[in-house]
This record gives C-alpha cells, structure tokens and sequence, in this order.
C-alpha cells in the first residue's frame, strides 16, 4: 500500500474515521467493527476519534476491536472539547478517553476546535500530558492560518505536529494558505470529511465527477477520495460501517490522475483564489 509521511513516521495514505460509529444497534456495531477489522488487516494503521463522537460511543468501539491488536502498530488519535481545554480538564478527559480505549497512551490528542481558554493554558495542558507519557505528540483541529500562527506564538505552541481541517473536492480553502504554512512549519495535515459527511450535504455532486468515474471505471466515491490523495502529502480519514466500502477505499489509494483529468476538475471544482472562512463541519 502507498505510504506517507505523517506525523514523522512512515504511514497509511488513509486512516480510519470514526465519527458516528458505536452509536447504533448491535448488527451495526458488529458491521462497524468488520469494517474496522478489514482496514487494519489491510494496511491502515491510523483511528482519529473523539470524546465528542457519540459522547465515548466511538472510543469504546475502537477499544474493543484493538485488543486483537498490538497496539503499537496503530497511529491512535483523539481530540477533545474546546471546553474540556484547561490543564486539569484536559487530563481528565484524556484519563476517561484512555480508559474507553483500553490503552495507556495516545500517539496523538488535539484540541478539537478552538474555543475561550487561551492557548497558551491548553498548551501548558498538553506538554503535562506529554511529559506524563500518557500521550505522545498533540496537534489541534479547525484552525485556520491565523491560529496556527498564534499557537506557534506562545510557549511550546511550536510542538504541534498536526492539524486536522476539512478538506474534499468541494471544500479547498485550506489550498491557498494553511497547507503552503503547514508543509513550512512542518505541521503534518489530516483531511476529514473527504465524501462531505453524511449525505454529501457539503459537496454537491456535479456530473463532471459521475462521468469521470464512469470512463475511469471506478465508483464517485473513489474517485474523490483519490483526489485528495492526489499529492501524497496528507493524510485523510474517510468513516464507513461497512467492509465493501472499506475495501473500495482502500483500492482508491491506487488511483492515479492525469493532467488534463485534474484540470478539468479544477474547472468545476476551482482552487481557492484568496484567503476565505475556514469551512469546517
Ligand atoms: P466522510 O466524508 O468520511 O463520509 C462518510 C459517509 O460516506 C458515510 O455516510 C459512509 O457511509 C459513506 N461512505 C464511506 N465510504 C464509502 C464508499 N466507498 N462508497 C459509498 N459511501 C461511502 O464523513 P465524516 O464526516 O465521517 O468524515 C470522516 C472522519 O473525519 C470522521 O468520521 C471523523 O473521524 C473525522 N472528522 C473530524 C472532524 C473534526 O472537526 N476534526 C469533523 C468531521 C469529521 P457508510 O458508513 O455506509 O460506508
């Protein structure tokens, strides 16, 4: 399987996405699972999960799935809330995180969003937890250039190794600045949402996407998937409940575009030209 360089190490082109998961029937979890199961047999070794993904729901599904692994073969992510970011709030929400998923470490814990605690306190937060062992690096999410630069400006603001934003074929504004800044500063980037979440309510499906999957003889959702992983530079985190689906994910990683197949993309899907909101989900 093609690899990248994520968060210093040698890892998947795709990780696991978990949002929503656990939170079903019995015949959904057991489906969940599989899916899960399927893509760590098959070369994934990245989870991003949260506390907020169906409020502990998520992390104890993925707990339960990685007793049958070792667990130092796994990139494990969580995040937690803007206002769980104080340092005493911070290592009790990572304590409960680590007892739902049967660990005794996270290879990465980020600051979900950002909210009113300063990020100076959150960092302050973070090396504790670092310098506890309970986690090994931390990172941050939905922050756009301005945070980044902000973070980086306060003490030890400098030892974020990642950022995790939205980003698909219908959602690019993290192309004008806040990769160019991250690839910079060495910050490693996560895509979430490459389908446009649920419904694909975020990314309107044009028929310049149904034809080309069509000629290419691979499915819409390959197809953008792939697109995201154009550069190999990123890595990015689709969600699917079922081993079909992960399999088809997995087979996207391989798919290659030609110039003028970007190009006509781009027509329909454009590059951003300035620097917009930062969209997030
Ligand atoms: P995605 O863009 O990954 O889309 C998930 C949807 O696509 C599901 O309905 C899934 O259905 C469907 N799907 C997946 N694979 C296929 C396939 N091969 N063919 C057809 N349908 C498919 O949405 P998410 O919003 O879940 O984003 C991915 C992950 O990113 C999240 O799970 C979470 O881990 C992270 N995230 C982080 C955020 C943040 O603020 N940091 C915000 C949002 C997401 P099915 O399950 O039936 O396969």
């Amino acid at each position: 399987m093609k690899s990248i360089t994520f968060n210093h190490q040698n890892t998947s082109a795709i990780g696991i996405g978990t949002w929503h998961i656990g939170e079903g029937n019995n015949m959904m979890t057991e489906s969940e699972m599989a899916a899960m199961r399927y893509g760590l047999d098959h070369g994934i070794n990245v989870i991003d999960t949260a506390e907020m993904y169906g409020e502990g729901k998520s992390e104890t599904l993925i707990g339960n799935v990685l007793k049958d692994y070792h667990r130092n073969d796994i990139q494990l992510i969580s995040k937690f809330y803007p206002y769980h970011a104080t340092p005493k709030l911070i290592e009790e929400s990572l304590k409960a995180s680590l007892k739902r998923l049967q660990t005794d470490y996270l290879d990465l814990y980020l600051l979900h969003w950002r909210g009113k605690t300063p990020l100076s306190e959150t960092v302050i937060g973070l090396e504790r937890m670092v310098k506890a062992g309970l986690i090994r690096n931390w990172g941050v999410s939905n922050f756009d250039r301005s945070d980044l630069e902000e973070l980086f400006s306060v003490p030890d603001g400098e030892n974020c190794r990642i950022n995790e934003d939205l980003y698909n074929i219908g959602s690019r504004g993290i192309e004008y600045s806040v990769l160019p800044w991250q690839k910079k500063n060495h910050v490693s980037f996560i895509g979430y949402s490459p389908f446009g979440s649920d419904g694909g309510e975020f990314l309107k499906i044009k028929p310049v996407l149904t034809e080309m999957a069509q000629q290419k003889g691979v499915s819409v959702h390959q197809l953008l998937l792939a697109w995201v992983l154009r550069n190999h530079d990123l890595l990015s985190i689709p969600k699917t409940s079922s081993v079909e689906h992960m399999q088809s994910n997995l087979e996207a990683i391989d798919i290659s575009f030609t110039k003028d197949e970007l190009e006509l993309l781009d027509k329909y899907y454009p590059a951003p030209k300035n620097e917009g909101r930062l969209e997030m989900i």
